[in-house]
Formats: structure tokens, sequence, C-alpha cells
């Protein structure tokens, strides 16, 4: 057994921690912060009230962004960060805003736009502008990934990039910031937790300390999602901890088969990110246990149900109970939908899955849902 566990993000969690962004920018040496968020946390007035309490450490701010963040939102991002003459990037907000300052950090101190690198195999450069980064959502984990998931809007590509330089180099988890996530964004969003804990765990990359922080994530799903989405504070505190563990869980064994679905399905039909995930998860959880019937059997005891088909049941339940899409009956799709559903679904982390998947078994599965 060979495996590496890197982590480089300093990770500070507690309710009440988002007032200490200017004094972990101290710490650090810097002195001028770039704020980015999306326009819901801009208009809701936190935005306004962190600048205004960072004691003038955020020089200027950026929320021109919507959900599935576009390349052309990166460049405008990295623009005004440029002509700031920020030393740091502060990143706020669900994986949409996290992941244009991510992209744009790193840009800012080029003059490349972004499309440079989407989706063409072009190295990212090594460093960037320092992240310091504060989820709003309990969903992503993008707060300690080296990822950043864009779409580039002119060819309708949704794709992650990858670089070193996207981990922030601080986490600030602040489980208050997610209590105003509207009930079904949060149901979206868990399951989007429970999809990396679970495909972290099903990923050909596995490794000991990501299976032990997926299963903990998976536990700690079960347990409180439902809750979190009927606005139960304690149960949002436990899923942005959810949140965390399963961003660290699949960090490294990246995630798998549902996500490589998800992007079509959010970009064709536009089923938000973590909703799209779930849609796929239990079958793709069915077929892992053929090529790893033992790991898959112990991940489903450890979690809590006796058999893997037990626990995929539960998560057919759970998309049920917190009305999220369990088919695409809704969307009438025909035959050449379906083939072409196959044909894009086929993206690198398909390879991730320990059964090879084939273009078969996809048109199967599209085909079960319509
Ligand atoms: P999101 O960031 O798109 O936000 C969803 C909605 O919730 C938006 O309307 C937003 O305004 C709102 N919102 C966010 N925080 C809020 C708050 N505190 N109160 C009220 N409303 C709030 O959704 P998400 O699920 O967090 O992020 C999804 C994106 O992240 C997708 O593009 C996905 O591909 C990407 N992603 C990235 C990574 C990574 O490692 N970089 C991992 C998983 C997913």
């Amino acid at each position: 057994m060979t495996w590496e566990y890197t982590q480089p993000v300093r990770i500070l969690f507690g309710c009440g921690k988002k007032d200490e962004i200017s004094a972990v920018a101290k710490r650090e040496g810097l002195t001028r912060g770039f704020l980015v968020c999306d326009k819901f946390l801009a208009e809701s007035g936190l935005a306004e009230a962190l600048s205004a309490d960072s004691g003038g450490v955020l020089i200027g701010i950026f929320h021109d962004i919507q959900p599935n963040p576009t390349v052309t939102s990166v460049d405008a991002c990295a623009e005004e960060i440029r002509k700031a003459g920020a030393d740091f990037v502060v990143a706020l907000g669900g994986g949409s805003a996290m992941d244009v300052a991510k992209a744009a950090a790193v840009l800012a101190q080029t003059d490349d736009s972004v499309v440079k690198y989407h989706g063409t195999g072009v190295t990212l450069p090594e460093s960037g502008l320092p992240i310091i980064a504060l989820p709003t959502t309990a969903g992503t984990g993008s707060e300690v990934t080296p990822v950043s998931v864009l779409t580039n809007e002119e060819k309708g590509k949704k794709a992650p990039m990858l670089s070193p330089a996207f981990y922030p180099i601080v986490a600030i988890i602040d489980p208050e910031l997610t209590y105003t996530v509207p009930r079904k964004v949060v149901a979206q969003t868990g399951l989007d937790v429970l999809c990396h804990a679970v495909e972290a765990y099903m990923s050909i990359g596995h490794q000991p300390i990501c299976d032990a922080l997926a299963i903990q994530a998976t536990r700690l799903v079960f347990a409180y999602v439902s809750k979190a989405a009927v606005g139960d504070k304690e149960a949002q505190d436990q899923m942005a901890l959810a949140s965390l563990l399963a961003g660290l869980a699949f960090g490294q064994p990246k995630t798998g088969a549902p996500h490589a679905c998800s992007f079509v399905l959010t970009t064709r039909y536009g089923i938000p990110h973590g909703e799209a995930c779930a849609l796929t998860l239990d079958y793709f959880l069915e077929i892992a246990a053929l090529g790893e019937p033992v790991r898959l059997q112990d991940f489903a005891q450890q979690v809590g149900f006796h058999s893997v088909e037990a626990l995929a049941d539960e998560i057919r339940l759970l998309k049920k109970s917190l009305g999220l899409l369990t088919d695409l009956k809704t969307f009438q799709l025909t035959d050449e939908d379906i083939q072409t559903l196959v044909k894009e679904s086929q993206r690198p982390n398909m390879l991730n899955s320990p059964v090879r998947i084939t273009e078969d078994m996809l048109f199967t599965l599209y085909e079960n849902m319509c």
C-alpha cells in the first residue's frame, strides 16, 4: 500500500470566525485584500459589513458572479484585482464565488485570459495571490481543494481546472454564514457533500486518510441534512463540518462518475450542481460494488447500513424526501438526447470508477430515468 496526503490549508472553524479576516491577513503579512462574492452576498449587506469591519484591509469588491460561474466572470474579476493592486483575495461564497476568486487570484498575476487554460490542458501558473476562503454554503469544500470549476459559456462546456495555486492559504469556516441559505439549496448542496464523500471512497485513487474523512462526512450527512434543510441551526453547523471533511476527502482521490455526469446535466438541463451529482450516485455506488464488493460493503456498514443496496436505497429515499430529482422524466428526452448525454458524460473523472463505465451502461442508466 502506497499513498500520499497533502493538505496545505490552515483551517479555522467556528461560529463568529468570519470576524477574524483582518487578524488572519495581518498574521500573514497581507494588507490589501480584494473581496470576491456573489450578488446575493453583496446585496444582503454581508460583504459591506465585512469590509467595514476590516479596518481598511478590504480595499475592493467584485460580485458579478452567477451559479455555474463563467470564464468571463473570472477575466473581469482578475482585471479588477489587478487594477486595485491587491496583495490577497478573500473568496466569500458558495462554490461559484469561491471558484471565480481562486482562478482570478492566479490570473491576476498574469496578463492572460483564463480561456488559455480552461479545458485546454495548458498548465496554470504555479503561484497566485494568496487566498482566504470563507464558504457560505455547506456543499463544495472548495475552500480546501486545488480545484476551480468554470463554464465557458460560448462553448457550453463546464469543466474543472486544477492547480496547487488554487489552495487557499487559510479557510475560515463559520457555520453562521450558511444560516441564510434557502432550504432547497441546503438540500442540493448537502447532497453534493454526500457525493464528494462517497465518490472519494469509491475512487480508484482512494487512500486511508481520505477514507476516514469520507466515512465521517457520510455519517454526518445522513444524521443532519434533513434537519439542516428545515432550518435547524445545529444541523447546519454539522453540515458545515461535513462539507469541510468531504472536501478534504475528495481533494486527492478526486470525484468520480456522478460528477462526470453532472456537468452535462447542469449545462444542458440547468440542474443545480449538487442535485445533478446526486441524481446518479446510487446507481454508480451499486456498480462500484461489483468491482470492489468487500471495500464497499465495509463502507456501507461503517456509515450505518447492512449492505450497499440498503445504502443506495437510503440515498434514493433521501433525494425524494428532500424534494430533489430522482429521474429525468420532466425533461421528456428523446433517444437522440440520451445519446448526447452519454457522449458528453464521458469526462476524465469517469475513469476514477473501479468498474469501467461503458457507453451501454450510461445509455441504460439514462433510459431508465426517462
Ligand atoms: P452556488 O455558489 O452556485 O450558490 C447557490 C445559490 O446559493 C446562489 O444563488 C447563491 O447566491 C446562494 N447562496 C450562497 N450562499 C448563500 C447564503 N449564505 N445565503 C443565501 N444564499 C446563498 O452553489 P454551490 O453549490 O455552493 O457551488 C456550486 C458550484 O461549485 C458549482 O459550479 C460546482 O461545480 C462547484 N464546485 C466546486 C468544487 C471545488 O472544489 N472547487 C467542488 C464542488 C463543486
